[in-house]
């Protein structure tokens, strides 16, 4: 991955090019370049320390085709709509909206029911996930670490969209919400991954070792989160 270091404060052109877009200054650039982040959804534009507002806004209009196009290819936002089908700890679950009840929201026989009205249904499943996901990857990584021997805090969702999981010194474990909707493997990998750094707080040899050591098939879960990781962040 490209690190961008940032060498201070930038102006704002997005009311000047009609466009949310984010401009960068990057260290030792010599010339403007503009990507889009499919993470967060933004353009972004890094500028060289030399230069100007005025610059950078014709520099977009210039580009602006291509901004366009590039913002279009996109995987669109999904909600969580009725009768959406996902995928749920790796188990096939589908969304019944159930205006009328005040249940709030409760899986039963593979279908998730989401009370209250309709506008509230997207947040009420998003919040579901994320309070089911704490508990769940709770229990799977404090499973593979007792076989490491190591001891595990807490277990804590979040919504950034940076990274999937990560696993700090003091022996707590974040992980991504959305990691909660891809395919069981992926799950399986992504704990194995992060317990493992309980141990190994880098990526060497010993580190991988151990992943493979709690779990054989990481491989699989790996290469699908490489390859299609991206589309969880469809999920707002
Ligand atoms: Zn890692």
């Amino acid at each position: 991955m490209k690190i961008t270091l940032l060498t201070g404060k930038t102006f704002d052109i997005s009311e000047a090019v009609g466009m949310n877009i984010k401009v960068v200054q990057a260290k030792g650039a010599r010339k403007l370049t503009l990507r889009i982040d499919t993470k967060e959804r933004v353009p972004v534009l890094s500028v060289p320390k030399w230069c100007s507002k005025k610059h950078a806004v014709s520099f977009i209009n210039e580009h602006m085709d291509w901004l366009i196009e590039n913002l279009s290819k996109m995987p669109p936002i999904k909600h969580f709509t009725d009768g959406m089908e996902i995928s749920l700890f790796g188990q096939k679950v589908q969304i019944k909206h159930c205006p009328n009840e005040r249940r709030g929201t409760w899986l039963e026989d593979n279908m998730l029911y989401v009370s209250g009205s309709a506008e509230f249904l997207h947040r009420r499943v998003k919040d579901y996930i994320k309070k089911q996901a704490e508990s769940e990857f709770f229990r799977i990584s404090l499973q593979l670490a007792a076989q490491i021997g190591q001891k595990l805090n807490s277990v804590c969702i979040k919504d950034t969209k940076s990274r999937w999981g990560s696993c700090s010194s003091l022996h707590n474990i974040n992980y991504s919400w959305r990691i909660a909707l891809a395919p069981k493997e992926v799950i399986d990998y992504l704990m194995a991954h992060e317990v493992a750094h309980l141990k190994h707080q880098d990526h060497s040899a010993e580190f991988w070792k151990c992943v493979d050591e709690l779990n054989h098939d990481w491989q699989k879960g790996h290469k699908w989160l490489k390859k299609n990781g991206k589309s969880l962040y469809s999920y707002q």
